[in-house]
Order: structure tokens, then C-alpha cells, then sequence
């Protein structure tokens, strides 16, 4: 706490951070910025009775990085308001009600997209035999139970890829939610018990679907667990790298749309677009691209509780785009997207990264 405390004292408030930010962006108060949130977290974090502290500023983040991203004092923002929420815990208010709804769920369904168990492999396109592999197929629960497309065309073309990778019928939850919103004592005994049971099944490396998950095993495992023995990588990375990819030309015009924590935290950028190219895809770029690329809205437990902001965060996204057709390589992303897309009554559709690829494959 001390450590970010200290992030949060070294804000100059040179203002640089404020127009990149997607809530001040729409509240337009200092309150919803990140300079503004630094100050609600030296106010929380620095002092016992912090009563004034408001708690909406810190939990309607999206923990999309784009102020870290221009912060001359380079200040850890995000992992600072993760940090104040957790001592919003602790100090009996926090979460929100509707987080605590959705981490009850993560613990006894084991998934975050209110889905029974025991049907988490529906998407297969065929019978999976239970294999052996060091390689995961981390599908997470978005893709597993609601945007099945993404979760069936990534299994096909790594299929058609020839990946060598194993499926976990009985997957749970990365527990991003329990982590970002605060909740570290469940992190800490969720996230192991998923490790422990990479570890025992000897998976070595694990193939993600959705940036959120990839950021959670790479970035918030070791903060509670120590350095992990498994590597972490994107499908978009694994399809870039394989050796020969036989696609057909397709082509249509579309927006690549950067995930935050896919361009922005991984920089994996040019990555998908090459594989797009490769499917014959002819690229509209938004102004604001890769490492500035602006949020969806979805993230940080944000869409759950703050419904308006952050629906405004995506027409704003959408506004951006010139084109009917929307490509990411996120879940969340896709899910958000054509949700507010559809509430605005846009033509807008964003399908998932492999959907594109297989359906190149398939012609091929
Ligand atoms: S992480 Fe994103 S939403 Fe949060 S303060 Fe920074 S720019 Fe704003
Ligand atoms: S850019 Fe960094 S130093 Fe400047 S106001 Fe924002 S958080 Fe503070």
C-alpha cells in the first residue's frame, strides 16, 4: 500500500493525463480523471479516517492504462486504483453490490458469465477427446458461454494449424473480477488453485482467448504467486507465428480494433493486422491506434455497475469507426461493442479475430 501510496503522491497534476481518459471523457469532472483518482487514492491510502473519499471515482475505472501510457511521472495509475479499492474493502465499502454479486458467482459456478458447468464445452464443433498436452487452450468464459463463435473458430483454426494444445472441459475462471475489484484475500486462494492445477496437469504454456485473462496470468498471478513456470500468450501471437498460413484472400474492409490490454499493455499491435492482411482484409485505421487506442468501456467491473458511462465510453469508440465492419481480438470487446451498437440502433458488427481467420481458411 505504502508503494502505491508513494505513485500516487508523485502526481504533479500536470494535467496531461485528463483528455486521453475515456470517463473523463464523458463526465467531463476531474472526479472521473486520473489525476483526480490519484487524489481520492493519497486521500484514502494516506489517511485513517477517509470518509471523503469517493468511492464511484475509483471504482469506475476501466483499468484501460491509457493515462499510464502519457504520465510524464510514469505512475503505476491503474495499479494504484486497484490498490485504494482493495482498502475500500477493508474498510467494509467495497465493492459494489453488483461485483459482489458477480464474485459470488465466479466462486460457485467457477465462471463469470452466470453459466452452468456442466455446459462449458458446448461450443465444441465436435467430440474433443480428453488429451494430454503442456498446452492450454484457455478459453475463459465469455468465449466458453456466450460468444461461442469465437470459442469454436479459434479451436478450428488452431486445429487447421496443427497446434499441438489440450482443452480443460472443466475450466474456471481466470478471477480477473475478484483481483480488479479489490477482493486479493479470494485472488490469492483462486488464483492458486487454478495454478496448482496447471502445475499437477504439467501445462507449460497457455493460449489465450481473451486479453483480459492473458493479462490477469501474466500480470496479477505473479503479483500474488511469485513468478509463473508458464508461459502466457495471445491466439493473435500463435496465428502470427505459425509457420505457413494457408489463407485464401477474402476481401472486405474493415477497423482493427486494439483491446487495451492486448496493444496497449502487451503491444501486440501490428501482430493481428499482419494475419488480417493475410485473409485479405483491407484496413480502415481509427485515428486513435495501438498503444493510444481508446477503451471500449467494458472493463475494470465498470460495465456491471456504471451501465451509462460505460456504454457512452463504447458510442464514443464507435464514433470513431468509418466502417460496418469491426474485427477485435477480445471477447469482451466483441460482446460490449455489438451491445451498444445494437442499443444505438448502428450497423456496426464486431466479430471475433479467428471468425475472420477461419472463415479464410474455409475458402481456402
Ligand atoms: S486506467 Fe483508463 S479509465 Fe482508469 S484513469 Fe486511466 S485512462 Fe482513466
Ligand atoms: S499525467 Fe500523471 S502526473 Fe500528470 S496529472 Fe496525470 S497522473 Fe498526475
Amino acid at each position: 500500500m505504502k508503494r502505491m501510496l508513494d505513485q500516487a503522491a508523485s502526481c504533479t497534476e500536470c494535467g496531461v493525463c485528463l483528455e486521453v481518459c475515456p470517463t473523463y471523457r464523458v463526465k467531463g469532472e476531474e472526479l472521473f480523471s486520473p489525476m483526480g483518482r490519484m487524489k481520492e487514492v493519497k486521500k484514502l491510502l494516506g489517511e485513517k479516517e477517509a470518509n471523503n473519499v469517493s468511492s464511484e471515482s475509483l471504482n469506475s475505472c476501466f483499468g484501460c492504462l491509457r493515462c499510464e501510457a502519457v504520465c510524464p511521472e510514469e505512475i503505476r495509475i491503474a495499479d494504484a486504483v486497484f490498490a485504494a479499492r482493495s482498502e475500500l474493502v477493508k474498510r467494509g465499502v467495497g465493492p459494489p453490490e453488483k461485483q459482489k454479486m458477480a464474485i459470488e458467482e465466479v466462486l460457485t459456478c467457477g465462471n463469470a458469465a452466470n453459466g452452468d458447468p456442466e455446459r462449458r464445452l458446448d461450443w465444441l464443433p465436435e467430440e474433443f477427446p480428453g488429451k494430454e498436452s503442456d498446452t492450454l487452450l484457455y478459453v475463459g468464459c465469455l468465449a466458453a458461454y456466450i460468444l461461442k463463435e469465437a470459442a469454436a473458430s479459434a479451436y478450428l483454426v488452431l486445429k487447421r494449424l496443427k497446434v499441438d494444445f489440450m482443452l480443460l472441459p472443466d475450466e474456471e475462471c481466470c478471477g480477473t473480477l475478484l483481483y480488479e475489484n479489490g477482493r486479493i484475500d479470494l485472488a490469492h486462494e483462486y488464483f492458486l488453485k487454478n495454478l496448482e492445477r496447471f502445475r499437477s496437469l504439467g501445462i507449460r504454456r497457455i493460449i489465450a482467448l481473451c486479453p483480459a485473462c492473458q493479462y490477469c496470468f501474466q500480470h496479477f498471478y505473479p503479483r500474488l504467486l511469485g513468478e509463473l513456470d508458464i508461459s502466457i500468450c495471445h491466439i493473435a501471437e500463435v496465428i502470427a507465428s505459425a509457420p505457413e498460413i494457408p489463407l485464401k484472400k477474402v476481401h472486405k474492409v474493415i477497423t482493427y480494433q486494439d483491446p487495451c490490454r492486448l496493444g496497449r499493455a502487451e503491444g501486440i499491435i501490428e501482430e493481428p493486422r499482419k494475419v488480417l492482411g493475410c485473409c485479405g482484409a483491407e484496413l480502415r485505421e481509427m485515428k486513435e491506434r495501438g498503444k493510444e487506442a481508446p477503451c471500449c468501456g467494458a472493463g475494470g467491473g465498470v460495465r456491471m455497475v456504471y451501465r451509462d458511462l460505460s456504454l457512452q465510453t463504447a458510442y464514443n469508440l464507435l464514433d470513431m469507426i468509418e466502417t460496418d465492419s469491426i474485427v477485435s481480438t477480445c471477447p469482451f470487446c466483441c460482446f460490449h461493442l455489438n451491445y451498444a451498437s445494437r442499443k444505438k440502433g448502428l450497423t456496426k458488427k464486431v466479430a471475433y479475430f479467428t471468425e475472420v481467420v477461419r472463415d479464410s481458411l474455409e475458402v481456402g
